[in-house]
């Protein structure tokens, strides 16, 4: 990967370039295009999406799960996705036997989830049931149109699928969507409205109109108990922009260039449960059909990253950032000192880098090319009293401080998933 040849403080709004400056992400040729290489800085970054992910998926009843990338033909015939995305599927891989029998590479992870469902029964008390798993699916994109991380060819997703009754719809749809503006609170991306998309007179829709009426009204009511004014959100229905097999919220962010995209995604879907036929034990022993949810909240891995890099400029939040603090010795007679800084904050957990080769300017610059969060100068007079002169490019605060005392406020700051550390 070639350095960027504008080293200095330039803003720069576009992923790709961002991700090279930080080191996040390298493409090959060989490898092929659509599948990055998440280097060290950008996998940390992802990690830390991933644990946001979980930790969220936990905290509101969902249960992890694995499943494997690949299945048969047969599995999506079933589901419908060979019918409809088949253009967009990696041929399948031919086993020997029947064409049903061929595996293929997943375009969704929703099928494998509804068999984990059906593998066991149950009761109407148990539901709802939510699994979770961050997980990777795929997607035959052409070369041409592949692009950074906004367009990948294995797409990793923060994939939840509830399990519900119908009555459950408002609750669920709730809980989610509350946590969904968590979230982005969160990553400090700012939510532009939420979009409900419902039927519209037509007869393109799956199912029965009267369950689609109740479904949308439950939606509704979920918009009104997360209180979206009071978050300052307008809701927006749009008739028609429903998907076939149910009706769906989503919210709304803005890109760096002011362009709407989709993060959050809370969508009802009567259709697989059909297809699948997934039912619970109802209180009279019979079976019942139930409706089945899909929710992404962090959403992909790759497009997630994306953003955050666009909106913040590089600048993440501290917890996000793949390099809390770059330690910068002044001259080579500090780099005893600078080292054992930095293995005292490594040692607590913290994301440390020490920069010891060129000018001290230099070396600043490159901190500052890859946003590291923090960045700590060692000189002689820092020695003497024991402290590191700290700088925050972001918010141009800076101060001196015992190398404990950073250490206690980045592990505070991180673990509450704080914007940045206060200088001031
Ligand atoms: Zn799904």
């Amino acid at each position: 990967m070639g350095l960027s040849n504008q080293e200095d403080d330039i803003m720069n709004h576009d992923h790709r370039d961002l991700a090279r400056d930080m080191s996040l992400i390298a493409t090959d040729a060989t490898v092929g295009a659509g599948l990055p290489l998440w280097l060290p800085a950008g996998a940390a970054m992802r990690h830390e999406l991933e644990q946001l992910g979980r930790e969220t998926a936990l905290a509101t009843g969902c249960r992890p799960v694995y499943s494997p990338v690949l299945g048969k033909r047969a599995l999506f015939e079933q589901s419908g996705h060979w019918d409809k995305f088949a253009d967009d599927m990696f041929p399948a891989m031919a086993m020997g036997g029947t064409d049903a029998d061929d595996l293929v590479l997943r375009p969704a992870n929703c099928p494998h989830h509804a068999m984990l469902y059906a593998a066991e029964q149950h009761s109407y008390r148990e539901l709802p049931i939510r699994y979770h798993e961050l997980a990777p699916m795929f997607r035959a994109e052409r070369s041409g149109v592949v692009s950074g991380l906004s367009r990948v060819r294995q797409i990793n997703l923060d994939d939840t699928h509830v399990f519900a009754r119908p009555d459950q719809i408002r609750d669920e749809v709730t809980l989610a969507l509350g946590a969904g503006l968590d979230v982005l609170d969160t990553l400090g991306v700012e939510v532009s409205y939420v979009r409900l998309s419902c039927r519209d007179s037509s007869d393109r829709w799956l199912g029965d109109p009267g369950h689609w009426a109740d479904a949308e009204a439950q939606l509704r009511e979920a918009t009104h108990a997360v209180d979206l004014s009071r978050r300052g959100l307008a809701l927006r229905e749009e008739a028609g922009e429903a998907a076939f097999y149910g009706p769906k919220l989503d919210i709304q962010v803005l890109d760096a260039a002011g362009r709407e995209e989709t993060i959050s995604t809370v969508q009802l879907d009567f259709g697989q449960p059909e297809r699948f036929d997934l039912t619970y034990i109802g209180p009279d022993g019979a079976r019942e059909r139930l409706v089945m949810i899909h929710r992404g909240l962090v959403g992909s891995m790759e497009r997630m990253v994306a953003l955050l890099l666009e909106v913040h400029d590089g600048r993440l939040p501290i917890w996000l950032a793949p390099v809390h603090v770059c330690v910068l010795p002044l001259s080579d007679a500090q780099q005893d000192p600078a080292a054992e800084a930095a293995a005292q904050l490594s040692a607590a957990g913290l994301r440390v880098r020490v920069a010891i080769s060129g000018s001290l300017g230099r070396r600043l610059r490159e901190a500052r090319r890859r946003r590291d969060s923090l960045l700590a100068v060692v000189g002689p007079t820092e020695v003497a009293a024991g402290r590191l002169a700290v700088h925050d490019p972001a918010t141009v605060g800076r101060t001196d401080l015992a190398v404990a005392v950073l250490r206690d406020w980045l592990r505070a700051a991180i673990g509450a998933r704080q914007p940045r550390v206060d200088l001031s």
